[in-house]
């Protein structure tokens, strides 16, 4: 080893130069990272592969401007330099960092560090009156020269840098060893990645324009982080995330104070900050720091219809009381993501300013600002919807900067707007790569997948002794969960079984496949279409517990006293099993209700065989009905919630084409079911917790707040229903007797809003919470988790490997070792949390985007469709919310226009504009115009028209407008079923989307706006619709809007089929 010294020029925090000397050790070995290296280098973990054509090593410059382009994982063979990222670290930043370190991380990423500068031949000295940038340059070079040798000229090695000097000093210097730009190399290596060249264009146009900036300050400075520190210890400065209020985005936004450093006890509100002069740049989301303005200075949060997107039309504007407001005088953190943008229309690019290369470009997302971008682009990407960056706001810019990123298409298609969906909740599920797909098992004709001896030797086999099956809705493919149950020798116990796919089998920690899983974090479900968080050779195939077949699974066997049902002894562990049925719901109720049924398995066997097989399954269908009862009872005494849930069903055609939604017939063997899935999750978390009380993985739902439920409250009363809310159990027996013999859309409406007052069900780590937090609220239960769908969701194979970890303590008497720390478990919660959040936003948002593209093409004064009944459920200043069964859909309707009109009732119940005023009380709502009055109270039905506003560059939206205040009678035969406009809704968008894409290919003779890479995109394949609505009682929990929330899961089942 050698020492030696190294100078470095750093900037501290004030911006003052420092010279630092640094003691510098070198070695001859410094590991490559090379799968190619013959010399013996101690290469662990990740490694560059071998098959790629060439090495590209990218200089300071390119990995400070340019990183972003490396992030394709086309790009393979990418060696960075220790040189290079120290040098982009300090010029860029810590995003910029954290960037780069996570590409170094990912293994699906083909890039690595080498340390040049402790490697003794390749580290390069700095030379006197040398720069820094070329010094580095040089550094980076020597680092090439060195990998091209010590990998013995196996691969060539291609140096990429902005420097033009250096390419001719460089390029014909080494053999082997070439040194071309960065456009060059990706032109000329990378010509069928359009994609990686548009990008690196649009940062390098972004970077030009950047230095002409203008010197006139816009905003204020921000502070310097040490000045931000101290004064948020003293409390000077309030610390937070800041929130932008989507429907006044450019006048209000708010500061959510974080952690307990606030030593402002007057504080318990958010701050409010007052137009975009003292946001200061701060962008939605980001971590700010707010100085408090003086107490005369403080101003109200506008009251404003805000509940829904609907709503976004201001009604009576008035203010509240004062509240603490403030401005921002720092940025903590910026929380900088993906934006989609829309450009500004031909006429306004045009009288943009003098620079005409400068565009504007309006985000999809109200809360984020308009942003500048550079290009020469903006005739070509008129009317389309484009991916932009942001990469800084100057004090002396009024907007942020930004580059282009990608080109999602063209504005209102359906492709664009769901991928536009996609990257705003970002989201991202690309399709699974070769890499993966190799991880996976093989099962073919030709090659039929068997199990493993070894396998086979060490689980608890089933096959023999248990009768398994499943029970699913009709047409369901991927079966995660079976059950069985029997009376044990001596009969004196019952034993109950639930068997789980073994989906952690076939996903090892650590690999391609388990890295994709965990950073989708589920499978992701949208109005026409589901992404899947496994490859479907596992979800619909090995991993599927069919009928008649050698499975691995994960058992959870309880074995119960045969009278009291007490649990007497609990079994974990691996089994094998091969289900012996694979019933569906309506059969398996059939069978119980002693109805004639057909079983398909029986079908061939001769009349003896099959009235003697009957019998045994029936008994243990009845058997497993009598369990469920009993559980259910218990957890009822407990105050478990039936909410707006369960309600509806997909009836299914002979080739399982869901041909409508229909009000379900509450089958009591849906409950045994779910009972039982509840059950095992129930008891996998006491296990898994008292092994791991402070690292295992739970799902609490915690009480909801009490202020929540005024509404809920308030509006049973006006039916006059109480709605006790001291507990959960006098919830659930109060929502019970709210039930209105004449009209069953009150009970599920007042379901509807004790929903949406309920806190979200979470994932959490046992050590971040106490122990009285781990309830679970509307399942009554003290301890929960999801351990029953490792398919689609990634806690499960999660929890798989703690109860694995968890038995294998016990039976090997090594002392337990946790699969994580509890930080990183609650990291990994809180990032699952932050993916279903991200799930149902999406799947909301493409609900609306289909109800919008349904509506848009039909005229609402003609279409019969348009019009529709609809209740209301809430009263508001100008106007009530209400809910429309036939679509599933909830607006406002407005009672007073912008005209300040009111609405008029006439004789026959039709409606007209007329001056006039309103008057609202807590039930009820009151036009008067001139000698008439008319009331709308709380649950009445009346009728709406139905229309979309259109925008340009947002989403397009839905008005409900009142033309009756009776209920809608619908022409010619009877309303349809609640649910079904919904289904006939997607389908008929979907296929109005594939005409408009066939017919734009045969008009301009390209290719179809489905490629097949598109197709493939979607992944799609009929979804498993039993774990859909077995998942419905909690998504319920989980979702503010739960109704809707619901339909849309039975109606993804309705049309990918
Ligand atoms: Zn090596």
């Amino acid at each position: 080893m050698i020492k030696t010294e190294k100078v470095l020029h750093l900037k501290s925090s004030r911006g003052h130069k420092v010279r630092v000397v640094r003691e510098h050790y070198l070695r001859e070995h410094v590991p490559c990272y090379s799968a190619l290296c013959q010399a013996g280098c101690q290469n662990e973990g990740k490694v560059l592969s071998g098959d790629a054509t060439h090495y590209v090593v990218p200089d300071a410059g390119v990995v400070r401007d340019f990183l972003e382009v490396f992030e394709f994982r086309e790009l393979q063979g990418v060696v960075f330099t220790q040189t290079a990222c120290q040098a982009a670290q300090h010029s860029r930043g810590r995003r910029h960092y954290n960037r780069l370190r996570s590409l170094l991380k990912d293994p699906r990423q083909d890039c690595i560090l080498f340390a040049n500068e402790f490697q003794q031949y390749s580290y390069q000295p700095r030379e006197k009156g040398e720069s820094q940038e070329k010094w580095q340059t040089r550094c980076v070079y020597h680092a090439a020269v060195w990998y091209y040798n010590h990998l013995a000229g196996m691969k060539p090695v291609v140096m990429i840098t902005e420097d033009g000097e250096a390419i001719a000093e460089y390029s014909s210097l080494n053999g082997g060893v070439y040194v071309i730009s960065t456009q060059e190399y990706l032109q000329s290596f990378w010509p069928d990645l359009q994609a990686a060249q548009e990008l690196y264009s649009s940062i390098s146009q972004a970077l030009q324009e950047r230095e002409s900036e203008g010197t006139e300050k816009e905003y204020a400075e921000h502070l310097p982080a040490e000045i931000l520190e101290a004064g948020i210890k003293s409390g000077r400065y309030i610390q937070g995330t800041l929130n932008v209020n989507k429907h006044k985005a450019q006048h209000e936004a708010f500061v959510r104070f974080e952690g307990t450093t606030n030593k402002n006890t007057e504080l318990n509100s958010d701050v409010l900050i007052c137009g975009v002069k003292h946001r200061n740049r701060a962008v939605h989301g980001d971590l700010v720091a707010v100085e408090l303005l003086l107490r005369n200075e403080w101003k109200g949060r506008t009251i404003a219809l805000t509940d829904g997107q609907g709503e976004e039309r201001a009604g009576e504007e008035s203010q509240s009381q004062p509240m603490p407001t403030g401005r921002v005088v720092g940025i903590l953190q910026r929380n900088w993501r993906d934006y989609v943008v829309t450009f500004p229309p031909r006429e306004e690019v045009q009288s943009q300013g003098r620079n005409s290369q400068r565009i504007l470009v309006i985000p999809w997302d109200y809360r984020i600002p308009k942003i500048r971008i550079s290009t020469q682009q903006a005739e070509a990407l008129q009317d389309h919807r484009v991916i932009v960056r942001l990469d800084s706001w100057e004090s002396t810019s009024l907007y942020p900067n930004g580059h282009c990123v990608r080109v999602l298409g063209k504005a209102g298609e359906l492709e664009t707007e769901i991928q536009t969906i996609l990257v705003e909740n970002c989201i991202s599920v690309p399709s699974f790569s070769e890499a993966q797909l190799r991880e996976m098992p093989v099962n073919s004709s030709e090659q039929p997948w068997q199990m493993e001896p070894s396998e086979v030797a060490s689980r608890l086999d089933l096959r023999d002794t248990h009768l398994v099956f499943s029970i699913d809705p009709k047409g369901c493919e991927d079966v995660d969960d079976t059950l069985s149950v029997r009376v044990l020798p001596g009969g004196t116990r019952l034993e109950l079984g639930v068997h789980i796919a073994d989906v952690t089998h076939f996903v090892k920690e650590g690999s391609l496949t388990d890295l994709e899983a965990r950073s989708r974090a589920t499978t992701y479900y949208l109005a026409d279409r589901r992404y899947d968080m496994l490859p479907s050779v596992l979800s619909a195939d090995l991993c599927s517990l069919l009928g008649g077949v050698d499975r691995y699974a994960m058992s959870v066997l309880w074995e119960l006293d045969m009278q009291s049902l007490a649990v007497c002894k609990v079994w974990y562990g691996r089994t094998l099993i091969r289900s012996s049925y694979q019933l569906h719901y309506e059969l398996a109720q059939s069978l119980l209700n002693g109805e004639q049924a057909e079983v398909p398995e029986l079908a061939h066997l001769d009349a003896g065989e099959r009235d003697r097989k009957l019998a045994e399954l029936l008994q243990a269908l009845e058997t497993l009905t009598r369990v469920a009862r009993h559980l259910r009872a218990q957890r009822d005494k407990g105050g478990a919630l039936e909410l707006e849930g369960v309600e509806v069903r997909a009836q299914l055609d002979d080739s399982k084409n869901i041909t409508a939604l229909v009000p379900k017939q509450p089958l009591e063997v849906h409950e045994t079911v779910a009972e039982c899935m509840i059950y095992a999750n129930h008891w996998v978390a006491r296990k898994i917790q008292g092994t791991f009380p402070h690292q295992a993985l739970l799902r609490h739902h915690p009480p909801p707040r009490q202020e929540f439920f005024n509404q809920l409250i308030d509006s049973a009363k006006a039916r006059g229903f109480t709605v006790d809310i001291r507990s959960n159990k006098a919830l659930a027996d109060s929502l019970d007797r709210a039930v209105d013999p004449r009209d069953p859309e009150v009970n599920r409406l007042l379901r509807m809003m004790a929903t949406q007052a309920m806190s979200n069900a979470l994932y959490f780590s046992t050590g971040s919470c106490s122990e009285e937090q781990y309830y679970h609220y509307g399942l009554a239960l003290d301890r929960y988790t999801h351990f029953t769908s490792p398919i689609r969701r990634y806690a499960d194979i999660i929890v798989h490997r703690l109860l694995l970890t968890a038995i294998r303590a016990e039976t090997e008497e090594e002392p337990s070792k946790a699969l994580a720390s509890n930080k990183e478990l609650q990291e990994l919660a809180q990032q699952i949390n932050t993916k279903n959040r991200a799930a149902q936003q999406a799947q909301k948002q493409s609900t609306e985007l289909f109800q919008c593209l349904y509506f848009k093409d039909k005229d609402p004064q003609k279409d019969e469709r348009c019009v529709a009944d609809a209740i209301v459920y809430a009263i508001r200043a100008n106007g009530m919310l209400v809910f429309v069964p036939r679509y599933g859909l909830k607006g406002a309707v407005y009672l007073k226009n912008r005209d300040n009109l009111v609405i008029n009732v006439k004789q026959d119940g039709s409606c007209d504009w007329q001056t006039g005023s309103l008057q609202r009380y807590p039930d009820r709502i009151s036009s008067c115009t001139g000698s008439d009055t008319h009331t709308f109270n709380l649950f009445d039905h009346i009728t709406v028209r139905i229309s979309v506003e259109p925008s340009r560059c947002h989403t397009d939206s839905l008005c409900l407008e009142l033309i009756s205040n009776r209920p809608h009678q619908a022409p010619g035969p009877r309303t349809p079923p609640a649910g079904q406009g919904r289904a006939e809704l997607v389908q008929e968008v979907v296929r109005l989307a594939e005409e408009a894409s066939l017919q734009a290919e045969e008009v301009k003779g390209r290719r179809p706006k489905l490629s097949k890479e598109e197709r493939e995109f979607r992944q799609s394949r009929g979804p498993n619709l039993y774990s859909l609505l077995q998942e419905i009682s909690e998504l319920a929990l989980l979702d503010p809007s739960a109704c809707q929330a619901l339909e849309t899961e039975a109606q993804v089942c309705a049309t990918s089929a």
